[in-house]
Formats: C-alpha cells, structure tokens, sequence
C-alpha cells in the first residue's frame, strides 16, 4: 500500500497563514481500476495559496475526513507537476511516467503523491522541465489567455498591448507570448535606480518591444509626445493588461485606442483600478477583469488549449523557462515531517517565486 505525505490545513489564519499547516502522513484509498496515482515532482507556492490559508480567497477546496483526519482537513496547493505511478487498466490516454498537472484548481499539490480519479482532469506536459511545467498551469495560461481570449488581432498590422508589473513572471510570458504573435508590447515597470538594466533584460531576454517606467506612464507630455515616437505610425493599443491598479491602471488605459479593452488580473498596489470617467464616455472604454481559476470552470477546453500551444513553444525553444526567475527549495525525500514543514514555511514567507521540488 501506498504511504502519503500531505500539507494539510483545517482552519485559516489572516494574519499567520503558516500557522495553520501541518503536515500528515496517511495510506490511501486507491481504487487502481479507476484512479491515477502520480509522485510530486515540484508545486509552486502561489499568492492564490497563501490566499486561501488565509480564508479570503474565493475559491476554496471542500474539507474532508477522506485523509485520515480528526477534523476535516484540505490539501494546501492549487498547481504543480506529476510523474504518473499507474494508469487504470483502460486508460488509454495517460501511461506510466507521463509528466501531468491537474485541470482545475483546488485539487491539493502540497503533498509527494496524489491520487487523480479522472485521467481526464490531467493535462500531459512531457519534455518541459520541472520549473516549467510546475508553472505553467497557472502563470503560463494566464499570460496566453490574456493575449489571446479577447483581442481579435490583425496580422501585419502595427498592433501594441500596454501592460504594467512589467517585471512580474506573468507579463514576461506575457511579452513572450505576445512576440510570437507578433504583437508589440509596452511594458510599464516602478521607477528603481537600475531601471536602464532592468528594462534592458525584459528587452532583451523576454522580447518587450519597449520599456517604460511608472513616472513615464503618468506624464501626460511624454503621452503626448515621446509615446507616439515609440509605438510609430498606425500603431494600434486594443488591450491594456493591468496587475497593479491605482495611478497605474489609469494611465495604461489613458494609451489605448478608442473602444479598446483594460483587462485586470491582479491588484499589486492593493488600490482600486480607477479609470477617468472620459476614458468610458468619449473613448468607449471597457474594463473587464480575468480570473484563470473560473476561465477554467467554464471553459476547461481553453486551458487545455492553452496547456498545449504553450508546451509546444516551450519544447521548441520559443519561450524562455522561468527557472532563473524562481527560487528552487528542495525536499529531500528522507526529509523529516518538520523540515518539510519549515521548507513551506519559508517559501511562504520569502520574496520571490517559489517552487518546491521533490
Ligand atoms: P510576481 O511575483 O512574479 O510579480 C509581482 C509583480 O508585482 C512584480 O512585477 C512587482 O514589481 C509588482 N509589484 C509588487 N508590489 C507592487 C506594488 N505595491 N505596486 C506595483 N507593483 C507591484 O507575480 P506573478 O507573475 O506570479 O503574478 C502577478 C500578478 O498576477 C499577481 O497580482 C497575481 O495575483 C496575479 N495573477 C492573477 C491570475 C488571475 O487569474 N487573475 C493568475 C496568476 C497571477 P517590482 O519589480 O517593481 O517589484
């Protein structure tokens, strides 16, 4: 029988979201006529993670007494990446040692095995490497969802889509992304004293066609007249891709076109996105929001779709891995519940995009 290792949690914490993990050892349930069983290779810890410890996330796995537990208890993680043990007898679409991440959130990642009961809620994602495919269910489709579900973009034509976070792991797939299809991107980033270093790397590593600082994206002349300059003739700005909110989510969207679009993904600044009441009347503004969690309840074949374009960019070498953007905690597997725990913990409470592996 199978022996499992979990990070579970039964209650929520505001202010110490940590304080409510532990760590649980349990022998499984396995139906192996009917369910997949896959090691854990690598689990980010995300905001949406911290989120839901916390309590204040609106989508939330359901409690259960399933692992053995003296209260109901949930698996912490949304995303990561599998090595699949066995395969029910029949299954025809998943084989032993294919690389998977779950379809749907909620699912419990924080834990070195896992039990699927639909092959179908796994997506394959064989030839990435594990920071890679330990990511990409979550930042990966957010980023060619966002450039690709709302904009009907014309080949050829001079097309740009604003961003700003410029710096953050979503909008450099995004810049990558938008490049393979060629769309131009101007990348909006907080002032920094090595912001000419800063701006080079997104330029030159992830492909932004041009990088601007926050103090450039609120001055009205240099909209005037440096932008014009720098998105050239006939330039088209449909799409404004706004994670912060606040001055910034109002001056990206001050660079769009008529009846052009501000999608909102994320609220860095923790300020409410404010637009100028001109921008709707007189330009047609739209202002919507995205939220990859519910794109993929309602529309599961997306992230699917998604899954697989970016795979493919991936293995032929079109994307750049965001390996050298996380930091890696390693597990070992003779690792005492304890240090599992406190590798958690510190992720958790350490800057920077971390991913644990197995
Ligand atoms: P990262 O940790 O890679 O990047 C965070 C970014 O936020 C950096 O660019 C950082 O800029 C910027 N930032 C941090 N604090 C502030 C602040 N106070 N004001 C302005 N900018 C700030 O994050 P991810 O790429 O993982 O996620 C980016 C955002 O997207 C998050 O808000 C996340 O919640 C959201 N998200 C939303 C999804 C959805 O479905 N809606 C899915 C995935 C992510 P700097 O370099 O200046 O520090």
């Amino acid at each position: 029988p199978y022996q499992f290792r979990s990070v579970i949690y039964s209650s929520h914490s505001l202010e110490d979201a940590t304080s409510v993990l532990s760590v649980h050892r349990y022998t499984p349930k396995v139906d192996p006529e009917n369910s997949v069983v896959a090691r854990t290779l690598a689990f980010p810890i995300n905001p949406s993670d911290i989120n839901q410890l916390q309590g204040v996330y609106p989508s939330k796995p359901e409690k259960t007494l399933n692992y053995g537990t003296k209260d109901p208890a949930a698996i912490a993680g949304n995303e990561g990446v599998f090595e699949v043990l066995s395969v029910p007898p029949n299954e025809k679409s998943l084989k032993v040692g294919d690389w998977v991440i779950p379809l749907y959130a909620n699912q419990g990642t924080w834990s070195d095995h896992r039990i699927f009961h639909n092959a179908s809620d796994l997506i394959k994602v064989n030839g990435l490497d594990l920071h890679t495919a330990g990511t990409v269910g979550v930042n990966g489709v957010t980023a060619y969802q966002l450039v690709h579900d709302y904009i009907n973009w014309s080949t050829g034509g001079n097309e740009w889509l604003v961003q700003n976070a410029g710096t953050s792991g979503v909008s450099k797939i995004v810049t990558q992304v938008a490049k393979i299809a060629d769309i131009k991107t101007l990348s909006v980033i907080r002032d920094r004293e090595n912001f000419d270093q800063v701006a080079k790397t997104l330029e030159d590593k992830f492909g932004a066609t041009k990088v601007i600082s926050e103090s450039q994206n609120n001055d009205k002349v240099f909209g005037k007249q440096v932008l014009p300059t720098i998105l050239g003739d006939n330039a088209r700005v449909r799409l404004a891709l706004n994670s912060v909110g606040g001055r910034s989510s109002s001056a990206i969207a001050r660079k769009l076109e008529n009846d052009a679009l501000l999608l909102t993904y994320g609220g860095m600044s923790k300020q409410p996105v404010t637009l100028p009441t001109s921008l709707h009347i007189f330009k047609g503004l739209t202002s919507k929001g995205f939220w990859v969690t519910e794109s993929c309840r309602r529309e599961p074949q997306k992230k699917v779709d998604a899954v697989n374009a970016l795979v493919e960019l991936y293995k032929g070498g079109k994307l750049t891995s965001p390996k050298d953007e996380t930091i890696t905690n390693y597990v070992d597997p003779s690792a005492s519940d304890q240090e599992l725990l406190e590798v958690i913990k510190n992720g958790i409470n350490s800057p920077g995009k971390q991913v644990v592996v197995f």
